[in-house]
C-alpha cells in the first residue's frame, strides 16, 4: 500500500464513522458518556483538510495521528493519535506484508503504554493487540475477524476508562472503542 492508497482508505473512514455514529454513540451510552460516535466523526471529518498535500506513508500516518489527537477528544483521541504517530516513526515508503507487523506492533505498544492497558480490560486494545498478533502469525485478518474480536469484549468486565465505573454492570455490552478499532484496523490491514 502506498501513501495515496493509505490516504484514501483513511479518508473513507469519515463515511464509515458517519454511518456508524449512532451505533457507537449507543454503545458508549451503555457503559460511558455517549460521545464516542461524535468524537470519531469529528476526528475523521478533520482529516480531509489536514491530509491535503500530505503524500507519503509516514507523513500520512503522522498527520492523521496529530489530527486525531487534537480533534477526537475523550480518552480515545490521545490513544489513537499516539498510536498513529508511533506507526509513522517506524513506517517505510510502502506498507507491505513484511513491514505491516512492525507497524501494528508500534500501534499496539503505543496504546498499551499510554492507556496502561492489558488484554481483557474491555478496551480498544482487545481488538488492536490480537489483530496485531494474528497478522504477525500470517493469518488473514478481515473485517469479520476484527468484528469477532470486538464482539468478545461483550462478556468482559471493564477495568479501564469510564466503563470501569460500571464494574460488573459493564458486562453484556460491546466496548465502543473496540468497535471503532474494527474500522481503523480494517483500513490499515483489510483488502476490502
Ligand atoms: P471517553 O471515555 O473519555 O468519553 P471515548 O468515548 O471517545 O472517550 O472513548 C472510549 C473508549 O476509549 C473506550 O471504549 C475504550 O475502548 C477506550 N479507552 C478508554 N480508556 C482506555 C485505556 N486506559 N486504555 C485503552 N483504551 C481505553
Ligand atoms: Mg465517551
Amino acid at each position: 500500500m502506498d501513501g495515496a492508497t493509505l490516504k484514501k482508505r483513511l479518508l473513507n473512514l469519515q463515511e464509515t464513522f458517519e454511518e456508524r455514529e449512532d451505533t457507537l454513540t449507543e454503545l458508549d451510552r451503555d457503559i460511558g458518556d455517549g460521545d464516542h460516535g461524535v468524537n470519531m466523526v469529528r476526528g475523521f471529518k478533520a482529516l480531509k483538510a489536514a491530509l491535503e498535500n500530505v503524500e507519503t506513508v509516514p507523513d500520512v500516518l503522522k498527520t492523521t495521528g496529530m489530527t486525531l489527537m487534537s480533534k477526537v477528544g475523550g480518552a480515545s483521541g490521545p490513544l489513537y493519535g499516539f498510536g498513529f504517530v508511533k506507526m509513522a516513526q517506524v513506517a517505510e515508503d510502502e506498507i507491505t506484508d513484511e513491514n505491516l507487523p512492525k507497524l501494528l506492533q508500534a500501534f499496539s505498544d503505543a496504546v498499551a503504554q499510554r492507556g496502561k492497558v492489558e488484554l481483557n480490560e474491555k478496551t480498544m486494545y482487545d481488538v488492536i493487540e490480537p489483530a496485531r498478533a494474528a497478522v504477525e502469525a500470517g493469518e488473514s485478518v478481515d473485517i469479520s475477524y476484527l468484528q469477532q474480536l470486538a464482539d468478545e469484549t461483550y462478556h468482559m468486565v471493564a477495568t479501564k476508562g469510564r466503563a470501569a465505573y460500571y464494574k460488573e454492570e459493564s458486562r453484556g455490552h460491546t466496548d465502543p472503542g473496540a468497535q471503532s478499532s474494527v474500522y481503523i484496523l480494517n483500513a490499515l490491514i483489510g483488502d476490502d
